[in-house]
């Protein structure tokens, strides 16, 4: 019985992937994405279903060719080992299984998470293949950035790829950026979902009823 439950469980072969949840992307950052910190506590309620849960970060040297001391389009943002490329202190750990960083060199930007190893050297394609994942549910920031190359990626690379449209937010440099980035991301074949959408399919009911039961038998041993 509990075995079926766990065979019929849909996250069983996925992963949730938090992209660049960092200080810098959030309010108050070097290169802070509108309510970028609204997503925090949407993906703390999707980490607890998935079996494997990968963060990604921006992790780059002080003259990264994306800043635009170097001639790049971006303040400083998320500089190694600076308080502003951490994860948001809000941000659940418990279920992280591996962390990735890119975007290490300083003369090569990497928007995407698959562009990025652990600190073991694995990418985060070897990560998932590792542990089993076939599909992949990404999250974080910004939409119209590594959240778009991610999902890219994740497409090309075989993954089934879902996007959990409340749990990112787009950086919006030209209006409408973050729809467009959308529309390509399902043109592409990712499929678009809300949080909501993702935890009706987890397996809550059988679950409460399990409870339910277990309530009673435990009631009437206490009488
Ligand atoms: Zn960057």
């Amino acid at each position: 019985m509990t075995r079926k439950h766990g065979e019929a469980t849909p996250f069983r072969q996925a992963a949730l992937i938090i992209v660049d949840v960092q200080n810098d992307f959030c309010p108050g950052g070097r290169l802070a994405v509108p309510d970028g910190d609204r997503v925090v506590p949407v993906i703390n309620q999707l980490a607890p279903l998935f079996p494997v849960v990968v963060t990604t970060q921006d992790w780059h040297p002080a003259n990264h060719c994306s800043f635009e001391a170097q001639g790049g389009p971006w303040p400083p943002h998320c500089v190694q080992g600076s308080a502003g490329a951490e994860l948001h202190p809000a941000l659940d750990r418990q279920h992280v299984t591996a962390r990735v960083k890119k975007g290490m060199r300083a003369d090569a930007d990497a928007y995407s998470g698959f562009e990025g190893t652990d600190d073991t050297g694995h990418t985060l394609a070897e990560i998932l293949r590792q542990h089993g994942v076939t599909e992949i549910y990404v999250t974080g920031l910004a939409t119209d950035y590594c959240v778009r190359a991610t999902v890219l990626d994740g497409l090309k690379q075989g993954f089934k790829v879902h996007v959990v449209t409340d749990a990112i937010r787009g950086v919006n440099v030209k209006p409408g950026d973050d729809a467009r980035a959308l529309e390509e991301m399902r043109s592409a074949g990712a499929s678009l979902e809300t949080s909501a959408e993702v935890l009706s399919h987890a397996d809550v009911p059988a679950r409460g009823s399990t409870g339910a039961a277990y309530r009673g038998s435990e009631g009437s041993v206490g009488e």
